[in-house]
């Protein structure tokens, strides 16, 4: 059973949120108000991506290894599509809600729209805790929501990636689930498969990835390049990690790492590779360090550049005050709060925004999707040269309305986003 219903009482109870806890459609609605107020953009436009398309809410009742049956809660917010099909992740985690996955999916047409991709925003999940479902539990739950969904999401409507709690495997199991349904082989219904059945090289990189290259751009653009670069990366896992070590390989210094039991820290530079991301070890960062501290000293270490890469209100007004580094890029989705963020500002301390910095997920899956629909895969080296290509033209698109409107690098990633987006709504016009 699924349902369609707008998000009316959602949009009516919004209230400021505390910081620490501020929800992702709190912080994404703040965020959309502060940009309109810079940018020039019809205000009928504006109303309209203050609310969802539509909030696709369904139950997905499994059968237990023991026999019992238990009915979990499952989302897909569609946020935006005036520039194509929807697109974003779905999570399996016990705090996926109805709000949160709107916030996360009005990012994802902001994001989309930044790169200047043909899709537009989506977020989706089950309420449900998957450290506690055996394998078997998990894939009938993915089989059981694809289904529940299945009337949604599709190939040219909507296509859901890998977010928190899911995996390659997850989205093996959603294609198949789909194509099983529809009667044929259909990849291009999600992205962050496996390269064997049409997944892409480099794509478990690329958010990492395009970290590390806007992290290298920003260090050129304050004169102090990468290889004067100090770096503290919070997190260690698909984003932190992969930026963590191609920063390294680029010739920063990259002073500490961490995971959610600390960090390792070595002023003189760790080296990357030894220590074991979150895929190749579970939470060992502290395992295989020297030195370790704890995960605020980290956030507070004098550094060049600071890349929050592990949850959302990583920084918040409580702990701003401590934060020392130059720069921040933003590798989780949403690790400053909208009050932190304002602080920053104040202290004239850069924050380069996630709708940016980590795009590389979104890029290479739409990258995906061409090699799906085209029955053709790309070499790592094509989809790498594509991913540089891409995430330059991005770069270079928002540090012109950064020095055009003298605004923050998040409003100015918002002008670049809302100006696309503007454009084709006012193309295409109000139906009916
Ligand atoms: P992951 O699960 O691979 O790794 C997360 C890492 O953060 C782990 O090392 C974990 O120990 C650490 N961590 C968790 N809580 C922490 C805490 N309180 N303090 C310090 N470390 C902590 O996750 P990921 O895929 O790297 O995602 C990280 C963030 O990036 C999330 O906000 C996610 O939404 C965002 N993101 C991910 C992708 C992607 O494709 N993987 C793309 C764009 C954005």
């Amino acid at each position: 059973m699924s349902s369609d219903t707008s998000d009316q009482s959602t949009a009516d109870s919004l209230e400021p949120a505390p910081d620490a806890s501020e929800s992702a459609l709190s912080t994404a609605r703040r965020q959309l108000d502060r940009a309109v107020a810079l940018v020039d953009v019809d205000p009928n436009v504006v109303e309209r991506f203050t609310y969802p398309d539509g909030v696709h809410e369904v139950t997905v009742p499994i059968e237990r290894d023991d026999g019992t049956v238990e009915v979990f809660r499952g989302y897909r917010a569609q946020h935006d599509s005036v520039r194509g099909p929807y697109k974003g992740g779905i999570r399996f985690h016990p705090e996926v809600s109805r709000e949160e996955c709107i916030g996360l999916a009005m990012w994802m047409t902001w994001k989309c729209a930044v790169m200047d991709i043909p899709f537009g925003g989506a977020k989706g999940g089950v309420v449900v805790d998957p450290k506690e479902l055996s394998d078997d539990e998990r894939e009938r739950l993915t089989r059981r929501f694809t289904d529940e969904i299945r009337n949604v999401i599709g190939p040219t409507t909507d296509i859901p990636a890998p977010d928190m709690g899911t995996d390659a495997e997850t989205m093996s199991w959603m294609m198949d689930a789909y194509s099983m349904q529809e009667a044929e082989t259909i990849p291009g219904v999600v992205t962050g498969k496996p390269p064997v059945i049409g997944g892409s090289e480099g794509r478990s990189e690329a958010p990492g990835r395009s970290v590390a290259i806007v992290t290298r751009e920003v260090a050129d653009y304050y004169g102090s390049p990468l290889s004067e670069s100090t770096v503290a990366v919070q997190g260690f896992g698909s984003v932190g990690a992969n930026a963590a070590r191609l920063l390294d390989d680029w010739g920063a210094t990259v002073v500490a790492v961490s995971d959610v039991n600390g960090a390792a820290y070595d002023p003189g530079g760790l080296d990357t590779r030894a220590i074991p991301s979150h895929e190749e070890e579970p939470e060992a960062v502290t395992r295989h360090a020297d030195r370790t501290i704890e995960n605020d000293e980290l956030l507070a270490l004098d550094v060049d550049v600071l890349v929050p890469a592990a949850v959302g209100n990583a920084i918040t007004e409580a702990n701003v005050g401590d934060v020392r580094a130059d720069v921040i890029v933003e590798g989780a989705n949403g690790p400053v709060s909208f009050g932190a963020d304002e602080i920053l500002a104040e202290r004239d301390v850069p924050v380069i925004p996630d709708i940016l910095a980590n795009a590389g997920g979104v890029t290479v899956s739409y990258f995906e999707w061409l090699q799906d629909i085209n029955r053709r895969a790309w070499s790592e080296e094509r989809v790498n040269e594509e991913l540089e290509t891409e995430m330059l033209s991005a770069w270079d698109a928002v540090r012109t309305e950064y020095e055009d409107r003298d605004v923050s690098w998040r409003d100015a990633a918002y002008a670049v986003a809302l100006g696309r987006l503007a454009k084709a709504h006012e193309a295409r016009g109000l139906w009916p």
